[in-house]
């Protein structure tokens, strides 16, 4: 084993990928497989929410633009570009990453929902999690990985394991690292039938905890959602979803009454920096990979690309 990769969510596969890809041996422990991570309760729209530092976010930001914009032409990804709307009832300027995708301008006044006053509507990659995370965990394995399910107690017990191993625990770094300045910052989300939803609904208006989204998935529409600060509990909590559908069933009366078919709960890693650098651990090589907050999905191809290319220059 050249190197071993902790964490199965979207940065550990991603990391996984581009290692195996290069022809490295690479392992993958976690303690929770990729259908049960973080990862898989996100919306999940390309953009940069709850991230930093702003220069090196926006650099894997495009680099995660370019290459999930190229898997939504292939098949069975999960990720494909679609078209919604970001809306306020304030004066609503559009964020920097908003101008590096297609079609932005601002709403016409007719398409904002009733009391609203600002808007931006564009085309970005939209990725259905669990199809996604399947299609990251074949390639991996297709490119020779190896993926355990395993919890990792401490680093230090890891040392001598493999010459190189990157650490891509999400809020998990929290405890295993230690690292206090990761945040769990919680986001229930309801998974309904569809009834007819085609372009994705954010509103950026500031309520903590509360956040109104919608994202199509085909056949279902992920609704959301929360962002609850330094809440480390993951079970769905029915009030929270009661609230989630009424608040979305009031910006869209056809979700009224619709069939709810799973709940999810993440804890989105959020830290003032994403924290990527490398640092010696007894004879091996540690690289950390994790704090990508509200971003880890848009960020993790250029995360996982620097990495990669730092670790084979060595
Ligand atoms: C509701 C919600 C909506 C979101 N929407 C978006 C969006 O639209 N766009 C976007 O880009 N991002 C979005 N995000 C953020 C994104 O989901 C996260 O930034 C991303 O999933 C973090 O990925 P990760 O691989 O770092 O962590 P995770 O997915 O949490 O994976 C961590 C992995 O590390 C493992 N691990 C942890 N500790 C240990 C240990 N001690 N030993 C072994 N393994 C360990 C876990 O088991 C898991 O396998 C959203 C998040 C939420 C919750």
């Amino acid at each position: 084993m050249d190197v071993l990769v902790i964490g199965a969510g979207v940065c550990g596969l991603t990391t996984g990928i581009c290692l195996a890809e290069a022809g490295l041996g690479v392992t993958i422990r976690a303690a929770a497989p990729p259908q049960r991570t973080t990862s898989v309760a996100a919306g999940a729209v390309w953009g940069m929410v709850r991230v930093g530092p702003p220069e090196r976010a926006l650099g894997w930001a495009r680099t995660g633009l370019e290459t999930l914009s190229k898997l939504a032409t292939e098949p069975d990804t999960g990720v494909r570009m679609a078209s919604g709307k970001e809306v306020s009832r304030t004066p609503l300027e559009p964020y920097v990453w908003m101008k590096l995708l297609p079609g932005l301008r601002p709403c016409e006044p007719a398409e904002l929902p009733a009391g609203f006053t600002a808007g931006w509507h564009y085309t970005a990659p939209v990725v259905t999690m669990p199809v996604y995370l399947d299609y990251l965990r074949a390639r991996f394995e297709r490119a020779g990985g190896t993926l355990e399910v395993a919890a990792v107690r401490s680093l230090p017990e890891l040392a001598g394991i493999a010459p190189v191993l990157v650490n891509c625990s999400g809020a998990g770094a929290h405890d295993l690292v230690p690292d206090p300045a990761v945040v769990p910052v919680r986001g229930q989300v309801v998974i309904a039938a569809n009834p007819g939803i085609e372009e994705f609904y954010i509103n950026r208006d500031d309520e903590p905890p509360w956040i109104t989204y919608m994202f199509p998935h085909g056949d279902t529409v992920l609704l959301g959602g929360t962002n609850e600060e330094g809440a480390w509990d993951e079970e769905p909590r029915p009030y929270i979803a009661e609230r989630i559908v009424a608040a979305c069933s009031a910006i869209d009366p056809r979700l009224r009454g619709v069939e709810i078919l799973e709940h999810r709960v993440g804890l989105r890693p959020c830290r003032p920096e994403v924290r990527l650098e490398s640092e010696p651990l007894d004879g091996s090589i540690l690289w950390h990979n994790y704090g990508h907050g509200g971003a880890g999905i848009s960020l993790s191809w250029g995360c996982a690309a620097e990495i990669a290319a730092e670790i084979l220059a060595q």
